[in-house]
């Protein structure tokens, strides 16, 4: 009994990983410490970002494959549709399936300033996907709603959209106010959304940075966060502790309301959301 992990009891827990592409020698480095470090812990999948319009699908796609060589995990690329015609998008997805690629995190991708009304939504993509085979689908929901959509329950008609296209759960944008996420989740069952809404943890290390962020994608950062960060500029380390303590706390009331499954904004650093995953029960 001594040997068995809080995650043996726990068995019904899920967590997953975020990565991006990393663009220098450097940043190389971490991503794969981090892999090697978050590997153990045992992810339902962990996930590899796409800069839409940036034409780099080729660095995802190698970091996927690389994960899927070197540590055997589920590695599911994110793809998005405003870039790419559907005759693409069909070779791409052909090209993800041969190459073992069973699961897509299905995007439409930030608009570039002053563009025109897209051709695909991220539901067009979906069903494109299942048509092309059947992908284990990620889709993106907003418990703040989408800064695009004209108001909360148009953005929520069109989650429902990607869940009855055949996306197999959700992962929200980050979020710090919990009552945010827990209504949206209430009102997600309300309209028949049927699949999970995964939480998007993001452990918060640098708060100048999440500002910025947070003001282009429409999500509340309380007061009391910015007073956690208050004198920390010069101060990394603090600034980190600070971080993994507000996602400790995140992570402790999500699941003391039932939630199972955790999807984490590594930012490539496997410190804090290592931690975090400890605190939770998730452990190698
Ligand atoms: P959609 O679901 O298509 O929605 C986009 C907006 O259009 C919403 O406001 C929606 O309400 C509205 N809308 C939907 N259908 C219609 C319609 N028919 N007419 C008018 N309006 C409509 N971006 C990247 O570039 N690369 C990534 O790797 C990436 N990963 C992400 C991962 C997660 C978990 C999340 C939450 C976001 C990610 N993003 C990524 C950001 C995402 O691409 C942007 O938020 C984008 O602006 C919207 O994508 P979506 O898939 O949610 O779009």
């Amino acid at each position: 009994l001594l040997n068995r992990t809080v995650r043996d009891i726990d068995n019904d827990l899920n967590v997953s990983f975020e990565f991006f592409p990393p663009n220098s020698p450097a940043m190389e480095d971490t991503l794969w410490g981090s892999i090697e470090r978050l590997a153990p812990l045992n992810p339902s999948f962990v996930s590899v970002t796409y800069g839409a319009g940036s034409g780099t699908r080729d660095r995802t796609h190698g970091v996927i494959k690389r994960i899927q060589k070197d540590t055997g995990l589920i590695a599911a690329p994110h793809l998005t549709c405003i870039d790419a015609g559907r005759e693409e998008l069909i070779d791409i997805a052909k090209d993800y399936w041969e190459s073992g690629v069973r699961h897509i995190v299905a995007l439409r991708g930030d608009l570039p300033n002053n563009s025109k009304k897209p051709d695909m939504y991220a539901n067009d993509l979906v069903e494109l996907l299942k048509g092309v085979a059947d992908f284990d689908i990620s889709v993106a929901a907003y418990p703040e709603t989408h800064p695009e959509a004209p108001n909360a329950q148009f953005d929520l008609v069109n989650l429902k959209r990607k869940v009855d296209a055949g996306a197999n759960r959700a992962i929200t944008q980050f979020f710090f106010d919990m009552d945010s996420y827990l209504r949206f989740r209430d009102r997600c069952v309300a309209v028949g959304i049927d699949v999970e809404i995964v939480p998007g943890i993001l452990p918060v290390s640098n708060f100048a940075t999440l500002k910025r962020f947070a003001d282009m994608t429409n999500v509340n950062v309380p007061d009391w966060m910015g007073k956690m960060y208050e004198g920390l500029d010069d101060d990394p380390t603090t600034r980190n502790m600070v971080g993994a303590n507000i996602a400790m706390e995140q992570v402790k009331i999500l699941r003391s309301e039932g939630v199972n499954d955790f999807h984490f904004y590594t930012l490539n650093r496997s410190e804090l959301t290592y931690a975090i995953c400890h605190t939770l029960g998730v452990r190698p």
